[in-house]
């Protein structure tokens, strides 16, 4: 057989699938050559498969970088229950697992070794893997390795150096960061020579992207939720204050919803992360301290409840929903108030002008996204390099709620910043517009300016609306001497001269229109009933094993195994071996108990 004939089969046999996804074939093909591959692709396109699967293929030792000791704990637990002898070397260790380990890797019978980076630069560890022969080292979230990076480590800054130690291995290095400063740094750190560069398409077609201005967060993110009760999700808030305030206050639904940030003890969010990952339907509410390395498939949907601070960091965030490749949605709130505070953050910064000329950068194309009159995805994609075509199902494509020539509008926006000085926030000046003698207003005498009452004819909403526009498009600026205050910039002068026109966007009816349901047990609901009814029959039963074996649900079979099964209804074990995801080992270990529950919903 050829090599990747071979390798096709191991796919079947260990890992249960028929086929390699996108990418994989290539980065597959290009490691069992020997090369060295650096691999950029987005998050659930299944880069780890780009390394286990050579591993298991050739016999030799392979060793996995990766930062969180969740991440390594997992893979490791996935492994084994493929069959795959695998172990891990990190802190968390005692003494006694540590030696453990190091006996089983004497013997040469582990084919992955997952070690933290600081681990693998200390003592002699490196020394003593290349004694023990390691055929290859592999890099997972290499994007930790780049300071412009909001993942930046600085232990993975050794690895150059532990790269020599260990001799002549080959390098894979993956990451589903794409821009081009954290490009350059991982090529430039983690190879010697140029390596064999794949980057995939950072479309994630199964995640839904949809936008909307805060408007009462709480109850917009309440009606999100209960469209989506029974599924795992995250919802994001900028502060730890304000995840623990937001996971009390949700979950009327009947969802569980657990809070998590770095400011909780060690146990605390330990316990609440094994929550997350080993029942289904919880709700996670946190700050960016939850994610990186959650490994779970079936997140169904990723809300931020603010706006997030760059659109790296966002598109590393939504992308931790349907890894699985089911639909997945994703909602993003942004008020005028966020994007002050992004902005106000990066100035306050103590770090180099070059690290905050990228992040500014990352900012601006953050706010860009949510102001954008076009199709999301197609903004998001072009940040990325990537030319598309309208995708059809993010909030703009079903709306298209127009974008209209607003200048007239614009100018009396902008006339009560210029005649009031450049200075109030855009509650008083929606005020203003409005025609209301708030105290404030009449004590300032701004009831007697020009511009007092010419809004009246729209509602305060859409005051407010435009002004956050006008900041997002660059018309308007934070004032220096004012908090929350607007000065007008040189291009909002030229609107209000009429030396430039600009478009923006009416606000729309309060709550996007999505009656549809797009999750997992939704792609249940798009099954016929008796496969729907299977389907959650099957659950219960994978919940039980995970039960017992004291794992998490999807490392006995993931959501799209389960509903494979209902559709098919295998009777036999050799038919049990053609659904997706069922390998030789899983098969042995619950395919007659699965067979069984199939059995029983038939009669
Ligand atoms: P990434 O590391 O790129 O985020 P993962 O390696 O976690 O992605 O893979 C995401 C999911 O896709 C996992 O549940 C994995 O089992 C599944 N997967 C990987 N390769 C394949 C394949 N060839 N066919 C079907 N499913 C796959
Ligand atoms: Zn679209």
């Amino acid at each position: 057989m050829s090599d990747l004939a071979n390798a096709r089969a191991v796919l079947k046999s260990v890992f249960g699938y028929d086929d390699f996804r996108p990418g994989q074939r290539e980065i597959v093909e290009a490691a069992i050559a020997g090369r060295d591959v650096f691999a950029v692709m987005p998050t659930g396109s299944g880069k780890s498969m780009c390394f286990q699967l050579p591993a298991v293929l050739d016999g030799g030792l392979t060793v996995v970088v990766s930062p969180l000791l969740a991440l390594m704990r997992d893979q490791v637990r996935q492994m084994e229950a493929l069959g795959v002898p695998a172990a891990t070397l990190n802190s968390g260790q005692d003494d006694e697992e540590r030696r453990g380990t190091m006996a089983r890797l004497a013997e040469g019978v582990v084919r992955l070794l997952y070690v933290s980076p600081e681990r693998l630069a200390s003592g002699s560890l490196a020394d003593h893997l290349r004694r023990s022969g390691i055929r290859r080292l592999a890099i997972d979230e290499a994007h930790c390795v780049s300071q412009w990076g909001h993942d930046f480590r600085p232990e993975y800054r050794q690895l150059a150096r532990v790269r020599e130690t260990l001799g002549p291995v080959q390098v894979l290095a993956f990451t589903a960061t794409a821009d081009r400063e954290t490009r350059a740094d991982i090529e430039a750190q983690l190879f010697p020579s140029p390596p064999h560069v794949v980057v995939h398409s950072f479309d994630r077609p199964n995640i839904d992207l949809s936008f909307a201005p805060k408007d009462r967060p709480r109850d917009q993110i309440e009606r999100f939720l209960l469209r989506h009760r029974g599924a795992s999700g995250i919802v994001y808030t900028a502060s730890r204050n304000g995840a623990d305030r937001l996971a009390a206050s949700l979950g009327h639904g009947g969802q569980r919803t657990l809070a998590y940030h770095a400011g909780l003890d060690a146990a605390t969010r330990a316990s609440r992360e094994a929550a997350f990952l080993q029942e289904d339907g919880v709700v996670m509410v946190a700050t960016v301290a939850f994610g990186m390395g959650i490994n779970k498939p079936d997140v169904r949907f990723v809300v931020h409840a603010d706006m997030p601070g760059g659109i790296e960091s966002y598109y590393q965030e939504i992308g931790r929903a349907g890894r699985d490749g089911l639909p997945a949605e994703t909602l993003t709130l942004f008020g005028l108030d966020d994007m002050m505070l992004r902005r106000r953050q990066i100035a306050g910064k103590d770090v180099g002008d070059e690290r905050r000329r990228i992040e500014g950068r990352r900012l601006a194309a953050m706010v860009d996204l949510c102001e954008v009159a076009a199709c999301r995805r197609q903004s998001l994609l072009a940040y990325f390099g990537e030319a598309s075509e309208p995708c059809g199902h993010c909030d703009l494509c079903r709306d298209q709620s127009a974008v209209a020539d607003a200048t007239e509008t614009a100018r009396k926006a902008l006339s009560a910043v210029a005649r009031t000085g450049g200075r109030f926030g855009a509650a008083h000046l929606t005020a203003i517009l409005r025609g209301d003698a708030t105290e404030a207003v009449t004590r300032r005498g701004h009831d007697r300016l020009k511009t007092f009452g010419v809004g009246r004819d729209r509602d305060a909403r859409f005051w407010s609306t435009t002004y956050r526009q006008l900041f997002a498009a660059g018309a308007l600026a934070e004032a220096s001497e004012e908090f929350g205050g607007f000065a007008l910039t040189p291009k909002g002068e030229d609107i209000l001269f009429g030396r430039e026109g600009i478009a923006l966007r009416e606000p729309r009816a309060a709550e996007p229109k999505t009656g549809r349901r797009r999750d997992a047990a939704r792609a249940a609901a798009a099954m016929e009933d008796g496969a729907s009814a299977l389907f959650e029959r099957l659950r219960a039963l994978r919940r039980e094993l995970a039960r017992q074996e004291g794992v998490a649900a999807f490392i006995v079979f993931p959501d799209r195994t389960l509903i494979d099964m209902a559709e098919r209804r295998p009777a036999t074990l050799d038919e049990m071996r053609a659904i997706q995801g069922v390998g030789e080992r899983k098969l042995s270990l619950y395919g007659e108990a699965f067979l069984a529950a199939i059995a029983a919903a038939d009669r």
